[in-house]
């Protein structure tokens, strides 16, 4: 969990210059997002080390920072939740009910749901799922997919997070394949993912459901005749109707930071 017990915690440490240097808007944005873990303290440049140093800020950045314990944020998403008639949403979510709970595919997974808020499953629940999920069960509007795949910084919000989103997803994703290609591949079958046409003469073109209605196309050129490689993921141009920004933004960059441990533990080069 992040050791902050509200953002404005974190503001008080902030310089409030709303320089943007971190790439938020203003310095509240980067005191929420720390508060909810998708951000580090050291990635204001404006904090002295002493202030970093006390709040173990200064160890390095691992991917796993997304997986940091939310409880604070996933007891009020959970809260939200338990004003919700789960049966009503089923279409919508594209989840269904099974024993009373709403169930709901993640990565070809079940995990379900009950009317307080709890989550049930076999798998491991990461943050990194457990946030993005609560979120799309209240924002989902399920909308007809709009069949038009878009790049991240081109959905609505996007740019918000275009930066950060290239540092922690396409970029170490990239890594992932060009290192360990035929795992890659494998994993990305593993969590259900579908081959699909070629898109843009992709070496590698493949759906991803994190979610039902968040497909994700991965599409990766291998290297040749002294290109480089090079690996891009889109969105259904319509998709944050179904899941804001922040969500996708987590969701992904947990995505890419389970394939990175996979990739350490079973890859071989
Ligand atoms: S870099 Fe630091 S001071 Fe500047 S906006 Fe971000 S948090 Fe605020």
């Amino acid at each position: 969990m992040s050791e902050f017990s509200n953002a404005m915690e974190v503001f008080k440490l902030l310089d409030k210059s709303n320089c943007r240097d971190c790439n938020e808007k203003t310095c509240l944005a980067f005191a929420g997002a720390v508060y909810q873990g998708l951000r580090h303290l050291n990635e204001c440049p404006k904090i002295s080390k002493e202030i970093i140093q006390q709040y173990n800020g200064d160890q390095p950045q691992e991917r796993s920072s997304i997986e940091l314990e939310m409880t604070g944020f996933v007891e009020d998403l959970k809260k939200q939740i338990q004003s919700i008639d789960l049966l009503s949403i089923t279409d919508k979510t594209g989840g269904r009910i099974v024993n009373n709970k709403l169930t709901i595919k993640i990565l070809g997974k079940d995990i379900s749901i009950d009317s307080q808020g709890n989550l049930y499953s076999d798998i491991h629940l990461h943050q990194w799922i457990t946030i993005p999920l609560l979120s799309y069960i209240l924002d989902c509007k399920g909308l007809p997919l709009s069949g038009k795949w878009v790049p991240f910084r081109e959905l609505k919000n996007g740019k918000t997070f275009a930066p950060l989103y290239e540092q922690r997803c396409e970029k170490p994703l990239k890594k992932v394949a060009d290192t360990y290609t035929d795992l890659f591949e494998d994993m990305v079958h593993l969590f259900n993912g579908r081959q699909v046409e070629k898109h843009y003469q992709a070496d590698i073109s493949l759906v991803l459901h994190p979610l039902p209605k968040v497909p994700i196309l991965i599409c990766y050129w291998k290297p040749d005749d002294g290109l480089e490689s090079s690996l891009h993921l889109f969105y259904d141009a319509v998709m944050e109707d179904n899941l804001n920004i922040r969500a996708v933004y987590s969701l992904v960059a947990g995505l890419v930071t389970m394939f990175e441990k996979i990739s350490l533990r079973h890859g071989v080069k």
